[in-house]
């Protein structure tokens, strides 16, 4: 079976007519792999494994574990492909969370390699200067160099490399630098998400050059090369990512964002940022504590703030432990799905009220996690009706897990996170693990390639409030990191990993995530049934947004007997009609593991073991 490659679908490799790297054009095919592996959502096996939305970051993991790499350098690897084959979604130019799981102690590790906001950012940064009045949030904001935040993704991979791999960057950035030099198969995704950003990617001819050769988007069939960000990754591999946060290249970065390289003609207003060379070589990934729940017999750890993810995903498993959710489950579907949306608005309550980088607001992340104040939280939920939302915060201050506390006041922003990141999930034949969800924010990130250098810069800075507030924890600041709602989760039972799980998809992430566990843990699914399973996410919205199949399932006696509302995602047949595009691995306890990736979601993922059999 030849390796068609997660956006190749019905086309095959025989359809890859024409290299596209700016603007050359000559027939030849995609990177090929040792072994050339079939694209499948679901694998089950030994020895290692991979979940990602796309075969060739799969391939390139895989082929780092058969190498005897372990699950952090199979990681990088594998991010590293995402960042040439998933450009719009994660890559050098970004950040994200790295979860790990260390067989030899046991235990949970992370790291934050969130972008931070530069030093001289101003609290009125999202104001323009010229009309006193906020920047709109599309175009202005997103496509700017205002909303670029300090990357962290190169010091991640190095960090994670030093701590706990056993490649050199240089050694685990190989693969991914062979498909930037040999290319791979555009897909019918790729070439949409191109289409999509036509505009934005036109203002920069350092994008155009390389996204839109010829001015078209890269067609269907056709394969794409990136060769300035192999020489890019070659940098990285020689020098470290010094090379990255000083001298020419952080020179470049900086100047990119200082004055984003926009054509002449074009009508976007791009305004220019704040990142200066100082930003870039102050960067620090953080070595931080998980978070842990402990729910129905499984501990579940998650990424700390500046993530909500880790708390919201924690809190709600909280709320729904007094409640018996399997019976509930196994009897009425809708009232223990009743729970679970009545839950995640009371978790996004107080995300909203209390989350932020804990390096500039204090974040009461022991209360948010107490299952006490959780107790109390789920007191809010009333088994026969759905509450009007939004719903408020409740207090971490003044708590005892009893029904009489009256609610704390709660302001509600409006929710600007985008929905397009990515995920992946990585195990070894030693039984370490990885949960790494990394982003440039917006499908598309800022629109801005740095010129020369093969990357766009993330706008995550629009992660941020918009509007600035002193008693809102996620304002701007300078050096701050902006609240994410990334999710990287991995379960253990009985000190051994039971789960590892993430997705991306904006502040969805969290509901896709806690969907997923409680598929598995309460409604009794096998992982690839939790992972396919329709989603609904209840984010204290007026109506729960859903894709149609929930709705369908669902719909109906949600309403009538508890008053819910739904409004589909998206429109139907595009994209964004999905929530989510999870990664799992599940661990069976005989050395056996089953990886699964989506089976339609993004055109599908893809999913690989080291060995099918022992
Ligand atoms: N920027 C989002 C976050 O940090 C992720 C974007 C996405 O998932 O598409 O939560």
């Amino acid at each position: 079976m030849p390796h068609l490659g997660r956006r190749v679908g019905a086309i095959t490799a025989a359809l890859a007519m024409s290299v596209t790297s700016g603007a050359i054009m000559s027939p030849a095919s995609a990177h090929k792999w040792d072994d050339e592996p079939e694209k499948k959502a679901t694998a089950t096996g030994y020895g290692g494994a991979v979940s990602t939305v796309d075969a060739d970051a799969s391939a390139a993991a895989i082929t780092v574990l058969r190498k005897g790499g372990n699950a952090v350098d199979a990681a990088v690897a594998a991010a590293a492909t995402l960042g040439v084959t998933e450009p719009y979604s994660a890559g050098i130019g970004g950040g994200g969370y790295f979860v790990y799981y260390d067989a030899k102690s046991g235990e949970v590790h992370t790291l934050d390699g969130r972008e931070t906001a530069p030093a001289a950012v101003p609290n009125d940064a999202f104001i323009d200067p010229a009309t006193g009045k906020p920047y709109n949030f599309s175009p202005e904001l997103v496509t700017s160099g205002v909303s670029v935040g300090v990357p962290g993704t190169a010091a991640t991979w190095e960090r994670a490399l030093k701590r706990w791999g056993s490649l050199s960057l240089g050694d685990a950035l190989k693969p991914a630098t062979e498909v930037a030099d040999n290319g791979f198969t555009v897909d019918s995704t790729f070439n949409l998400q191109t289409e999509e950003n036509r505009v934005r990617f036109s203002a920069f001819p350092s994008t155009s050059e390389l996204y839109l050769p010829g001015g078209a988007a890269p067609a269907v069939g056709s394969v794409l090369k990136n060769p300035d960000l192999a020489d890019t990754y070659r940098l990285l591999g020689d020098e470290g990512t010094d090379a990255f946060y000083k001298g020419p290249l952080a020179e470049e970065i900086a100047a990119t964002v200082q004055q984003p390289p926009k054509t002449a003609d074009t009508a976007l207003p791009v305004p220019k940022g704040f990142m200066t060379t100082k930003d870039l070589a102050k960067y620090k990934v953080l070595n931080q504590d998980p978070t842990h729940v402990s729910y129905r017999g499984y501990d579940v750890y998650g990424m700390a703030p500046s993530s909500s993810g880790g708390t919201t995903v924690g809190e709600a498993l909280n709320i729904l432990a007094p409640f018996e959710l399997p019976d509930l489950a196994a009897t009425d579907r809708p009232a223990a799905l009743h729970h679970y949306l009545e839950a995640t608005a009371l978790a996004f309550a107080d995300r909203a009220k209390y989350v932020g980088d804990p390096k500039f607001v204090d974040v009461p992340t022991e209360a948010l996690l107490d299952d006490v104040f959780g107790k109390e939280r789920a007191c809010k939920i009333d088994p026969l009706k759905a509450a009007s939302k939004p719903v408020k915060a409740g207090d971490v201050e003044n708590y005892d897990g009893t029904c009489d506390v009256a609610p704390a006041a709660a302001s509600e922003g409006p929710d600007t996170e985008n929905i397009n990141t990515t995920n992946l999930t990585v195990s070894d034949k030693w039984g370490n693990v990885v949960e790494y969800t990394l982003t440039i924010e917006q499908t598309g990130g800022s629109g801005i390639v740095v010129p020369g250098r093969g990357f766009i810069l993330n706008n995550e800075l629009t992660d941020f409030s918009t509007v600035y507030d002193e008693a809102d924890p996620n304002r701007i600041q300078p050096g701050k990191r902006p609240r994410s709602s990334m999710s990287p989760t991995i379960v253990l039972k009985d000190g051994d990993p039971f789960l590892a799980l993430g997705s991306p998809g904006g502040s969805t992430i969290i509901t896709t995530v806690l969907q997923t566990l409680i598929n598995r843990i309460d409604f009794g699914m096998s992982v690839e049934e939790a992972v396919a399973a329709p989603r609904a996410t209840q984010r204290n919205t007026a109506s729960v947004i859903a894709e149609q199949a929930f709705i369908d399932q669902y719909g109906t006696d949600l309403k009538s007997q508890y008053g819910h509302t739904f409004t589909a995602a998206g429109t139907p047949g595009t994209s964004a009609a999905e929530i989510g595009a999870a990664t799992a691995i599940e661990f069976h306890g005989d050395g056996r593991v089953t990886a699964v990736a989506e089976p339609e979601r993004r055109g599908g993922g893809s999913a690989m073991v080291v060995k099918p059999a022992r």
